[in-house]
């Protein structure tokens, strides 16, 4: 079965194309990217699997029109990989929000169209770009089935008390203000495949997940279902990030909100594009160079990697009450799977928990598959690369399948 993935963002698209045999046996046949979708000159980044990339310049005004070129390339006589559009049986898309709508990922009829439409005011950055890939492909390939894989559906399954804030109930009941966390595909995919890869039997075990990267997330996996995670109502909450904040004393904002004389916008663009690594350490967002600061021994670089690893422990120490123990702690994401330093800060002190941590090992392990702790550890600590595109070319295959 041959399915597009799909994964539209404000002004841009990723997309990969995948020939799906088995959930297991698939074989990537391209993927790329499209940029500046709706500025003056876009960019389309093309890679045949096993062949150079392949870079275009020209306009690319929307996101229908982002979709006709990546169709137009993927049947081109140079850079194609199919002979015909029909060839492909199914899009997947990845959509941020699907707020308490959906528990899962759905195949896209009418409704749940519809029920997308209504998740925009609760992620108004995502969800309309999302929207917007499904319905350039319905009016591009209208007879081609699309799924919905939702960034929040795995965490669906957390308790009411988990999931509660203490505002005023009627806050819920007006506008679903609620912890809804993110990251979900990766999560689940990654207790899954690390729970294989050791050997721990997924329906019968206590892990903690952690996706690194840009944005982080860490969550409480029981028995193979989210039962709590560190991004809440938005991607704001949680660990310190990229340039997002994380978890912040709701007086604070009030305060700087004043003292800066910030409206809505301003203080959104504060918490979201300005704090985190980058706004502790003036340096960059990017952990790569909080890193190369650091090992300069600039003095914010370590605060805000200190305060990172310090934020990441304290979550895994939280969840490790919730879950009464925990079997597994599990890496990933650009900065879990990469950063040793990292992976070191959080995991050293954890005797208490039952964490034995192999620094030699996981100073060797570079971008690959790895248990890090040591054989007597009674916590396994695990890195694994997530592929959050291969799961919504699984689900989509088996919703497209039923
Ligand atoms: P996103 O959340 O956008 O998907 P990624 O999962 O790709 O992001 O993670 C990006 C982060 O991973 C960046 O902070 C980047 O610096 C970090 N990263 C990538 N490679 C390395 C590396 N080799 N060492 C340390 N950090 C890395």
């Amino acid at each position: 079965m041959i399915i597009l993935v799909l994964n539209c963002g404000s002004s841009s698209l990723k997309y990969q194309v995948l020939d799906m045999k088995s959930n297991d046996d698939y074989t990537l046949m391209a993927k790329g990217l499209v940029e500046r979708i709706g500025e003056k000159v876009g960019s389309i980044a093309h890679t045949v699997t096993g062949q150079d990339k392949f870079i275009i310049e020209k306009p690319v005004p929307d996101h229908s029109a982002g979709i006709k070129e990546v169709l137009d390339l993927l049947v081109s006589k140079e850079h194609g990989v199919l002979d015909s559009l029909s060839r492909i049986d199914a899009v997947g898309h990845r959509v941020a929000h699907g707020g308490e709508f959906f528990k899962g990922s759905a195949l896209v009829t009418p409704e749940a169209e519809n029920f997308i439409e209504k998740c925009c005011e609760l992620a108004p950055l995502h969800n309309p770009a999302n929207l917007l890939g499904i319905r350039a492909v319905k009016q591009l390939m209208p007879s081609t089935p699309q799924v919905a894989v939702f960034d929040t559906s795995f965490h669906q399954t957390m308790p009411d008390y988990a999931f509660t804030y203490s505002i005023p109930y009627r806050f819920y009941e007006k506008y679903r203000v609620r912890r809804y966390g993110f990251h979900g595909t990766s999560h689940k995919f990654v207790a899954a495949k690390a729970a294989k890869f050791v050997g721990i039997d997924l329906e019968n075990s206590k892990i903690i997940t952690c996706h690194l990267g840009n944005g982080s997330s860490i969550t409480a996996v029981k028995n193979g279902k989210s039962v709590d995670t560190s991004m809440g109502f938005t991607p704001i909450e949680g660990v310190t990030m990229g340039t997002r904040c994380g978890s912040l004393d709701a007086g604070a904002i009030l305060f700087l909100q004043e003292k800066e004389g910030l409206d809505s916008a301003g203080i959104s663009k504060v918490l979201n594009k300005q704090s985190g690594l980058l706004g502790i350490s003036g340096v960059s967002s990017d952990f790569r160079d909080i890193q190369a600061a650091a090992l300069e021994g600039n003095p914010r670089a370590l605060l805000a990697r200190r305060t990172l690893t310090y934020g990441i422990k304290k979550t895994i120490g939280a969840y490790a009450a919730v879950l009464n123990g925990v079997d597994m702690i599990v890496f990933t994401g650009g900065i879990g799977e990469n950063a040793s330093a990292v992976r070191s800060e959080v995991c050293n002190g954890m005797e208490y928990l039952g964490v034995e941590f192999d620094d030699r090992i996981n100073d060797e392990i570079h971008g690959k598959d790895a248990v890090i702790s040591k054989p007597s550890s009674r916590v396994k600590v695990v890195v694994v690369t997530t592929d959050e595109e291969l799961v919504i070319a699984q689900d989509t295959m088996a919703i497209v399948k039923k």
